[in-house]
């Protein structure tokens, strides 16, 4: 049996998708190539609900966009307010202090997102220089309302830069770039794009690369979009080989996506979440998230059942779930069901799940949990 991938990325790649990577490597300066990264970069900014954005795809994991967004529109010792509501909120931290820049972190407890109220008293109090928000925390399933955050923002606090952190996010859940005053978007090729990881899609509003270009110094090299700029203007020209394979699953996958249409692609990630949620909730699994993202799930186990056991013996069934991260850790698992993941795939995983509760020694009712999730 083909192992399910059910991790919250890299989550499985179709066949149709690894066929493309493995067409022959050409030139990256090829016209062929051009084209194919131009309707990549073309896809991207339709992604992101950002038709006045600037796009880039770079060769790097979800975590060089972070940087980037960070590294190119502050200066060391400018302000940063960090709303981390799970462990790559926490990274915003990180990578502001690795960077210089004074950080002020609103930490919510595992599956809350941090009150309106407290995020507006915090801007009311300083000026900050950006604001980050993680559109999905994947370390606790929660889902950000980037859009009421944002609208605060723009009134307490218009000159501040607005970052959306969209790797667990972008393509299952809807994202209004410009609609949402966004100044930098980001998100990798592993989640719920289907496409191996190995490259970041970041988007800059014009503001945000006016200040690049004011900034005197920045402090990195290969994340500079000013360096990236004319390439991703014209991908015939060279600033850093970029990675030809990659780009082709990429303009694949998001061909797949744009066809099936993205409101579609939208609704069929909140109809795989409620369904799941629906089946296990009958046997006693608990979803940690008070604002749930329709990407994942972090389920608290029921008595009975011990963290490790339960993935080891699912692995043997060929399901493969994540281990809950920090405080979660032992307590939790984390189920991705987006991607190109199917309705068909995620009852396989029940069923599978279902056993090794049975095996576990917790009592299921396997028919209530079927009849939930396909009602669900
Ligand atoms: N942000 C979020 C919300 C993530 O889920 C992840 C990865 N799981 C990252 C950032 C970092 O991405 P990567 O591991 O691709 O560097």
């Amino acid at each position: 049996m083909k192992e399910l991938l059910l991790i919250p990325g890299p989550t499985p790649v179709s066949e149709e998708v690894l066929s493309a990577l493995s067409k022959e490597t050409i030139a990256h300066t090829d016209d062929r190539f051009a084209s194919i990264m131009t309707s990549a970069l073309d896809k991207t900014r339709k992604l992101f609900g950002a038709e006045k954005g600037f796009p880039f795809i770079i060769a790097g994991s979800g975590t060089l966009g972070m940087e980037m967004a960070l590294t190119n529109i502050l200066n060391e010792g400018e302000n940063l307010l960090v709303l981390s509501h799970g462990f790559f909120g926490d990274r915003f931290v990180d990578i502001g202090k690795t960077l210089g820049v004074n950080v002020e972190v609103l930490k919510a407890p595992a599956g809350e997102t941090v009150p309106l109220t407290s995020i507006e008293s915090t801007l009311r109090k300083h000026h900050f220089h950006a604001i980050t928000i993680t559109h999905v925390d994947t370390s606790t399933g929660t889902l950000a309302d980037v859009e009421t955050i944002a609208n605060m923002v723009h009134e307490v606090s218009p000159e501040t830069f607005i970052v959306v952190d969209g790797v667990c996010a972008t393509g299952g859940v809807e994202q209004k770039f410009d609609k949402w005053g966004i100044d930098v978007i980001f998100t990798g090729s592993q989640k719920a794009l289907a496409v191996p990881p190995g490259l970041t899609l970041l988007a800059f509003s014009e503001r945000a690369i006016e200040k690049r270009k004011s900034m005197a110094k920045v402090r990195t090299y290969y994340g500079d979009i000013l360096r990236w700029m004319p390439v991703m203007e014209d991908p015939h020209k060279y600033f850093a080989t970029p990675a030809v394979n990659m780009v082709y699953a990429l303009e694949k996958s998001l061909s797949i996506i744009t066809e099936f249409g993205l409101p579609a692609y939208y609704e069929k990630h909140t109809r795989m979440a409620a369904k799941v949620r629906a089946a296990l909730t009958t046997v006693g699994f608990e979803l940690v998230s008070k604002h749930p993202a329709s990407t994942l799930s972090v389920f608290k186990y029921p008595d009975g059942i011990e963290d490790a056991a339960f993935r080891s013996k699912l692995a043997v069934k060929g399901v493969i779930v994540a281990s809950a991260l920090a405080e979660l850790q032992g307590k939790a698992f984390r189920m991705g069901h987006m991607g190109s993941v199917t309705e068909d795939e995620l009852l396989v995983a029940l069923k599978r799940m279902l056993e090794v509760c049975q095996e576990l020694g917790v009592k299921v009712d396997k028919g209530q949990a079927l009849n939930a999730f396909l009602e669900g």
